[in-house]
């Protein structure tokens, strides 16, 4: 149940705060336009088209004070991001003028939205879903073109439409088994009832692992590969990262709240977001006498997804490689032979045969050389038929729906062992009833308060 507080006109700055050549302050609401003519000068709103933009003043109506030049758009409900009437003015980009626009329309009539409010809107308007929704912050941060691609399939609705199909597979099944059950008199009703739902569970259950055999490089687009350099100090960490980091290519955000030590770095490798951890380690080239040792690098080797263990190709084997080596055996490794311009001392098989024949790569940092192989060589570990390129390709991205989707895949079995134990059919539907409603919290269709406004609030203001 929504109470009317929820439908008040909303207004936040909508672009990056800072300084910048335009700002756009955004209204959403029933009096949106009321309160943009409060506090515009020009063609009167009323008489504008929708989807137009107009020339004009925005005048502080207390004192008749002219605060800026604006371009002001209108868009009339329904048609619009949140299906409200909407007004976006765009001023001059300073914060302070900027500021002082959004302080106007707060003081005639609209009220502060919170982080995510426009798209919530959107959501609660019934225009788009929650997995598109969350598809509109994917977006946001993708971080490749290849992630970016994912989020806009998922934004088209490609997931909520097959979503919908199982949930309507498995709602066409629950409404025969009640028919089934209303006519207990035929003969076999039972047997027919059960066969019936199995039939139907092991569809759904084969339909919902291949979804979730997508997830897993879903989940690399979506979030990027965590990989660690390891390696003793003075074998090339730094250079070769600064390789991986190529100006054009490198992605850097700050994530907010935290210290510069989990500055987290994106690397772009054919598409694949590689999220580079602890570098902080690494470009520290200060205290190169202190050893980056083992226990230094045991945290960044937990986390990672990939591990891009560098040793020296031109000292031989130390100590300190062996035990890098078996700190990461068992994780997805790829072994790089640093330094091979130089005259070779490493002993190739003893590699080989440490590592067990791990994926190694030879490589000057130096002269750029075996930089190609490694990006494909890590392109092609993750993506062995290459990423889907194609628009209709589902896959799903998201840790939430990914945890839906492995419940209603348990429903599933549960339903399966129900029936081969000969539960009555009225508690294996409960199983049943469980799993399309788990499939019902992906596109939000059930859905609990708190959830939504759990996942609204990870939204940047003024979307
Ligand atoms: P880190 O301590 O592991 O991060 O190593 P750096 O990247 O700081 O490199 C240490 C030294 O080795 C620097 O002087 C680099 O210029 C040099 N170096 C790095 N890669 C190569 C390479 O492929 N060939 C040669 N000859 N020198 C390299
Ligand atoms: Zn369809």
């Amino acid at each position: 149940v929504l109470t009317t507080t929820e439908f008040d006109t909303i207004a936040a700055i909508s672009t990056p705060p800072g300084e910048g050549g335009i700002s756009i302050v955004r209204i959403s609401g029933e009096e949106a336009l009321d309160v943009a003519k409060k506090i515009y000068r020009g063609k009167s709103l009323d008489k504008v088209a929708s989807n137009t933009i107009n020339y004009g003043h925005i005048i502080d109506p207390s004192t008749g004070q002219e605060i800026d030049e604006v371009m002001l758009s209108v868009m009339r409900a329904p048609h619009t991001y949140t299906k409200e009437d909407i007004i976006e003015i765009n001023c001059h980009g300073g914060i302070v003028a900027t500021n002082r626009i959004l302080q106007l329309v707060i003081s005639n009539g609209a009220r502060m939205a919170e982080p995510g409010e426009f798209t919530k809107r959107a959501f609660l308007n019934g225009r788009i879903d929650l997995s598109q929704s969350e598809a509109v912050m994917d977006l946001i941060e993708a971080k490749t073109d290849r992630s970016m691609k994912a989020a806009i399939n998922q934004l088209d609705g490609n997931l909520s439409h097959l979503i919908k199909h199982l949930r309507k597979d498995i709602l066409d099944v629950l409404a025969q088994v009640e028919v089934n059950i209303d006519y207990p008199e035929y003969d076999d009703v039972e047997t027919m009832t059960s066969k019936l739902l199995r039939e139907k569970a092991t569809d759904v259950h084969k339909r919902i692992v291949q979804l979730l055999q997508t997830a897993k490089q879903g989940k690399i687009l979506r979030d990027g590969l965590a990989t660690s350099i390891i390696g003793r100090p003075n074998v090339g960490k730094s250079s070769l990262l600064n390789h991986l980091l190529h100006e054009d290519k490198a992605i850097v955000t700050d994530v907010p709240g935290t210290t510069r030590d989990v500055l987290e770095e994106y690397a772009n490798v054919q598409g694949v977001p590689l999220k580079l951890v602890d570098t902080a380690g690494i470009r520290d080239t200060t205290d190169k006498v202190e050893k980056i040792g083992v226990d230094r690098s045991r945290k960044a080797i937990a986390s990672a997804d990939l591990i891009l263990l560098v040793l020296n190709a031109s000292e031989e084997l130390t100590d300190e490689d062996r035990q890098l080596i078996k700190a990461t055996n068992g994780k997805q490794r790829i072994v790089v032979l640093n330094k091979t311009d130089l005259p070779i001392k490493l002993k190739l098989n003893e590699i080989k045969q440490l590592t067990h024949a791990d994926h190694i790569i030879s490589t000057s940092a130096i002269k750029s050389d075996g930089l190609k192989e490694l990006e494909k060589l890590i392109s092609k570990m993750f993506f062995d038929e290459g990423i889907s390129s194609s628009q209709n390709d589902v896959m799903v991205t998201n840790a939430r729906h990914i945890g839906l989707l492995n419940q209603a895949k348990q429903a599933l079995e549960d339903v399966i062992k129900g029936l081969d134990t000969g539960m009555p059919v009225d508690l294996v539907q409960i199983d049943m009833t469980r799993c399309w409603d788990l499939l019902g919290e992906i596109t939000g269709d059930s859905y609990q308060d708190e959830l939504i406004d759990q996942l609204f609030s990870q939204f940047c203001l003024g979307k």
